[in-house]
């Protein structure tokens, strides 16, 4: 499988290990032409504004666009697939929605399907305001959508990459492989 990172602003170095370490190819993607072949990517966290601005820059926001294949956001990733930004998942969300002194904390998440809970290292992250009705949601704290789903499309307000924990990854790898068994049947 070959899985490309966003590689322009934030946390990819992160995203890139642990996608190596559960078998995947990993494919730093700076230029649209990186997108060429990719089974999935990766839009990390960091500033939403610069990735915003340098993927422009790079001519990368069409082609992300028109990308085909799954896509996994986290934290500014996410913000950079919402309505407002890329509009390829129905969500409304607001920017570092946790006030001053919450900015950053950590928190576990029960996780959709799984006895275990998921740790979420959560850094100056966005809030979900608002989701569409093809989204699925697939972990919550206080009530409110953290790891969501739509489609092909998964996003986490947290930081699953900082973590040992590889189990949002995985989730992302099964959809990377559901999606192909789809394509290939006639
Ligand atoms: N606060 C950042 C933004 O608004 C997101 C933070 C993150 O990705 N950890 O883009």
């Amino acid at each position: 499988m070959r899985i490309g990172v966003l590689a322009v602003q934030g946390a990819f170095r992160e995203h890139a290990a642990m996608l190596r370490r559960l078998g995947a190819d990993v494919v730093e993607v700076r230029k649209p032409e990186h997108l060429d072949g990719l089974d999935g990517l990766v839009i990390p966290g960091g500033e939403s504004t610069a990735i915003g601005r340098l993927i422009r820059l790079y001519g990368l926001e069409e082609a992300i666009r028109r990308f085909s294949a799954p896509v996994f956001g986290t934290c500014a990733g996410m913000i950079m697939l919402d309505r407002n930004h890329l509009g390829l998942v129905d969500l409304e969300v607001e920017r570092n929605a946790y006030g001053r002194q919450v900015a950053s904390f950590e928190a576990d998440l029960p996780l959709a399907g799984d006895a275990e809970p998921l740790r979420g290292v959560f850094i100056r992250a966005p809030r979900v305001l608002d989701v569409g009705p093809e989204v699925e949601v697939l972990a919550e704290l206080d009530g409110e959508p953290v790891l969501l789903r739509q489609g092909r499309f998964l996003v986490a307000s947290f930081h699953p990459e900082l973590t040992d924990d590889a189990r949002v990854h995985e989730r992302f790898l099964e959809l990377v492989r559901e999606q192909e068994a789809m394509s290939v049947r006639p």
